[in-house]
């Protein structure tokens, strides 16, 4: 059999959702990494496969779980709907996994869209009025959301109720219908957009972290379980520690590499045959791939290492300013290779080391 690159990595392909799908938009690049965080479109049929149910499966987010088990006990007692809930963290950490896991923990409903999908007024309305008693309503990517949805929302968390206009112009009045008590759960990657009184519409904030090696491996040895593949402990570690700190990550790069160790080795995933055909893949030790060190060499010999504006270096980069700021940064930032400063950019040391390139020295004020 003929095999190339191209085969284990697969189509990629435009990230646009049906309604009830959220869409995501990110930048041409990050719709054909392999390593981005974000949705691709051969990831949806088996990531619903591969997603935990209930609380007790879901690996690691000890403080976020902690905090919604206590949560979801509290409601269960009291026999009320829970708390409106936000998640938010970079993309890909499980926060569409949390909200479905709510619903199936409070035995409810759920129901999902996102704030693109939110076009007309009539589109909140159809689905907050279409919502059964203290069901799961989903609403991903909440900082896209219209300022004038935003502002039907607030009465419908606050009384559970809609304020519908009928008509325009001097005849047009306003209908108040009445919602069957629901939870909200929403999600962003962004919260610093979130409006104050929106954000103060949430009663438990949820904040999701980026997964350490270990957790990481209790993934993707769950997920090998449920998709059959052959995995020993050190192959599975392997994948882990090239996943960037991301549970999707990690689930994209484990076909992968069953896709290689099908082709070209005995079908089990061992750590040579991880490193193999992680190498292939151009997936560095740390998760990097070609954007990474193009991100990072821009700053160093673009910039001398900065601080470079954020615009600055997406046009460099020909990439969107808001793939860098949501997918790219937040994990060469906390793995400490980039530092986001008030005035830019800056490459640290660590990047320096792993590219290879000697850091200059600063200016002293003795020269
Ligand atoms: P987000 O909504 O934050 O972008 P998702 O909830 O869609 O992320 O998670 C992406 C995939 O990663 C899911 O399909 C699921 O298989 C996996 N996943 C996420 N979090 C976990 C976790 N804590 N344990 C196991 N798998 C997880």
């Amino acid at each position: 059999m003929d095999f190339d690159k191209k085969a284990i990595t697969g189509p990629r392909a435009s990230l646009a959702g049906g309604a009830d799908r959220p869409t995501r938009t990110t930048a041409s690049h990050e719709a054909d990494r392999l390593v981005s965080a974000g949705r691709l479109e051969d990831d949806d049929a088996v990531e619903l496969k591969l997603r935990p149910r209930r609380l007790a499966e879901f690996v690691g987010q000890t403080k976020a779980k902690e905090q919604l088990k206590i949560a979801l006990e509290a409601a269960r007692s009291r026999g009320e709907a829970l708390d409106h809930v936000l998640l938010f963290g970079p993309p890909g950490l499980g926060k569409t996994t949390l909200a479905t896991i709510i619903a199936n923990e409070l035995d409810v409903g759920f129901q999902q869209t996102s704030g693109p999908a939110l076009q007309v007024q009539g589109d909140m309305a159809a689905i907050l009025t279409n919502l059964k008693p203290r069901q799961v309503l989903f609403l991903d990517e909440i900082h896209r959301l219209q300022p004038v949805m935003e502002e039907k929302l607030y009465t419908a968390l606050e009384d559970y109720q809609l304020d519908i206009m009928i008509g325009t112009g001097p005849s047009a009045r306003t209908h108040v219908m009445r919602i069957d008590p629901f939870t909200f759960v929403a999600a962003t990657t962004r919260p610093g957009l979130l409006s104050s009184p929106l954000r103060s519409r949430f009663g438990i904030l949820l904040r999701l972290e980026f997964y350490t090696d270990d957790e990481l491996r209790w993934v993707v040895e769950r997920s090998a379980e449920v998709l059959s593949v052959p995995i020993d402990h050190d192959g599975a570690a392997e994948i882990a520690m090239r996943s960037r700190g991301t549970p999707r990550i990690a689930n994209r790069l484990l076909r992968r590499v069953r896709d290689y160790a099908e082709v070209r080795a005995s079908g089990r995933i061992d750590r040579p045959t991880a490193v193999a055909a992680l190498e292939m893949l151009e997936v560095d030790a740390h998760g990097f791939d070609e954007l990474d060190r193009r991100l990072l060499r821009t700053i160093i010999e673009k910039y001398d290492g900065g601080p470079v504006g954020l615009n600055t270096l997406a046009a460099a980069l020909a990439e969107e300013q808001d793939a860098l700021e949501e997918v790219y940064e937040p994990f060469l930032i906390q793995i400490g290779f980039l530092d986001r400063t008030p005035r830019g950019r800056v490459a640290t040391r660590l990047a320096y080391q792993h590219l290879g390139i000697e850091m200059p020295r600063k200016p002293t004020l003795f020269g």
